[in-house]
């Protein structure tokens, strides 16, 4: 007789639109066992893919590449309705940057991919040959953060599959809609179901992933939460990249374009309503400097556009949610508290709904102010100023977090000589979060940013374990530092160590000499 199973409701997530509130999906959640039953298809799909010829896997990312320029602006106002950026930002910051980090492994995936001979200096080793093989880890476990639901996924795909992995997504649960998409145009182009499967969950889901049979995993999100991921790996070694939180640090030298540098402050603390791990979260600028840059930044303020990103006109859409709001919302308060300057916004825009926040500029903040040292992940400008290049250094080191930096200056050495004291993974001059956007940039930080890089060719290495293979040509030969030790072998050796390493030429004539015995040598075993 057959017995039913009793079925528990599987939870579900809710997208919705942050600008408007509209519900976009309801999507049931992965049980740890769907996760498991995931990771057990990808492992049996992948060897199949690992063996297509590169050639044949560069032509599935050639059409996934095509279908998505074609479809782009449909992409871009998905990204927009679930994560709330306009659809203009989204196609620079999103599409764009998956288009160009697509051509990238379509344009380097063969010389990446080709072994590689790696000659022997040393003369003992001269009757071997030896090459670097990339072979791919297996399945690569993906956790992504909600803020880049798109960009984030998808370039870390396109270089898992392209070096022979598996993928399996667990995405935010505040944007699943457009990591399905994401998989839609990966299997439009092509790709066998198994080999680009996405999870939907909350944190648990992530948490089951970390711990399921994947072979590495690539997260991007919070410190607290990248530790967390990091500890689970670690239990079993499992290989990962964390590309964790930043508070960029924006340098203004006193001979930087006052004009440029400030409408770079600008889209460079309020893109994506400020919730991009490369925002400015702190600006250091000259004294000669500061007070006219704060002027002219609250003139700007004044023109940005607020609303629904949907509209092509507005410039800052809404934040993720009320939660992120509250958070930025208690760390301007706590700097005004503590004397900050409140020179523009400071305050929720609730006639527009209820997660949006109006951008905001604080002048005289100091590094003491939880401003200054929590990532703060909004829409806020905390600006204060330095006396000189020192200080500046010493200003923007003072932070556990070191992802990236700009500096301000028309003078290119003196920028390059103090991006050379920056502790963090990028530094860019008169500049800053367009190193995403550079496909063949490595992106990752220092210090609690995070371990590992991703993006470029890099972000490929991270996608294969290097396999070193080494011939003897001499098969029929036995070698000479193998057992049958004795006295003379002992002297024979130290004498070819001196005909390798010894600095006078007498020695190394006399090592030679005493080490060819070493040729003729007999094994007793
Ligand atoms: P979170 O750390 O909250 O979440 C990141 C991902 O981890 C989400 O998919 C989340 O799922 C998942 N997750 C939550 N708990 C666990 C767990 N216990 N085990 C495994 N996975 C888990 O970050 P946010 O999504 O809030 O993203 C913002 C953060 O990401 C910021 O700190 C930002 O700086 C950082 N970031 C870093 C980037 C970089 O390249 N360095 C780029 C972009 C963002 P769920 O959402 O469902 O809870």
């Amino acid at each position: 007789m057959a017995t039913e199973t009793p079925t528990v409701a599987a939870a579900t997530i809710r997208s919705t639109n942050p600008a408007t509130g509209e519900v976009l999906d309801e999507i049931p959640c992965a049980t740890p066992d769907d996760v498991h039953s995931a990771v057990a298809r990808a492992k049996g799909a992948q060897p199949q893919w690992q063996s297509t010829p590169v050639q044949q896997r560069v032509e599935l990312l050639r059409r996934f590449q095509q279908l998505l320029n074609q479809q782009r602006d449909d992409v871009a106002q998905l990204i927009c309705r679930e994560a709330g950026k306009p659809v203009a930002e989204a196609l620079a910051t999103e599409v764009l940057v998956v288009l160009d980090a697509a051509e990238f492994c379509l344009r380097n995936a063969f010389s990446f991919l080709r072994e590689r001979p790696l000659p022997h200096a040393n003369l003992a080793m001269k009757t071997k040959r030896g090459k670097l093989v990339c072979e791919p880890y297996g399945v690569i476990g993906i956790i992504a953060p909600w803020n880049y639901p798109f960009s984030i996924p998808a370039v870390e795909a396109l270089g898992a599959l392209v070096t022979g992995n598996a993928v399996v997504l667990k995405p935010s649960e505040f944007t699943p809609v457009i990591a399905l998409e994401l998989q839609r145009l990966l299997l439009t182009a092509g790709l066998h179901p198994d080999l680009m499967q996405v999870v939907i969950g909350e944190g648990p889901v992530g948490a089951a992933l970390a711990e399921s049979a994947v072979d590495k995993l690539i997260f991007t999100g919070s410190v607290a939460t990248g530790k967390r991921v990091g500890e689970a790996a670690a239990r079993r070694l499992l290989p990962v990249v964390l590309e964790l939180g930043g508070k960029d640090p924006m340098i203004v030298l006193d001979d930087a374009d006052l004009e440029v540098a400030s409408s770079g402050a600008m889209w460079g603390a309020f893109m994506n309503a400020g919730q991009t791990c490369l925002s400015v979260e702190r600006c250091y600028v000259h004294l000669t400097l500061y007070e006219p840059f704060l002027a002219k930044c609250r003139e700007k303020i004044a023109r940005l556009r607020v609303g629904n990103g949907i509209d092509s006109e507005v410039e800052i859409g809404p934040m993720i949610h009320e939660r992120q709001l509250r958070i930025v919302d208690d760390q301007v308060r706590d700097a005004v508290q503590r004397g900050a300057r409140l020179l523009a916004g400071g305050k929720r825009l609730s006639e527009l709904g209820p997660n949006f926040y109006a951008p905001t500029l604080l002048a005289d903040v100091t590094n003491d102010m939880r401003i200054m040292q929590q990532e703060t992940f909004g829409p806020v400008l905390p600006v204060a100023a330095f006396d000189n290049d020192d200080e500046a250094i010493r200003l923007a080191n003072d932070s556990e977090f070191g992802l990236a930096a700009s500096i301000w200056t028309r003078d290119r050495e003196r920028g390059e000589a103090m991006a050379a004291k920056i502790k963090a993974g990028t530094v860019m001059l008169n500049d800053m979060i367009s190193c995403f956007g550079i496909a063949e940039a490595p992106h990752g930080g220092f210090k609690q940013s995070g371990i590992g890089r991703t993006h470029g060719e890099m972000g490929l290495q991270e996608m294969v374990q290097v396999k070193y293979v080494d011939v003897d040509l001499m098969p029929r030969m036995k070698k000479v530092w193998w057992f049958g030790y004795s006295g003379e072998y002992q002297r024979q050796m130290g004498g070819f160590a001196d005909l390798l390493f010894a600095r006078k030429w007498a020695a190394k004539l006399k090592g030679a000499l005493s080490s060819l015995a070493l040729l003729r040598r007999s094994n007793r075993i």
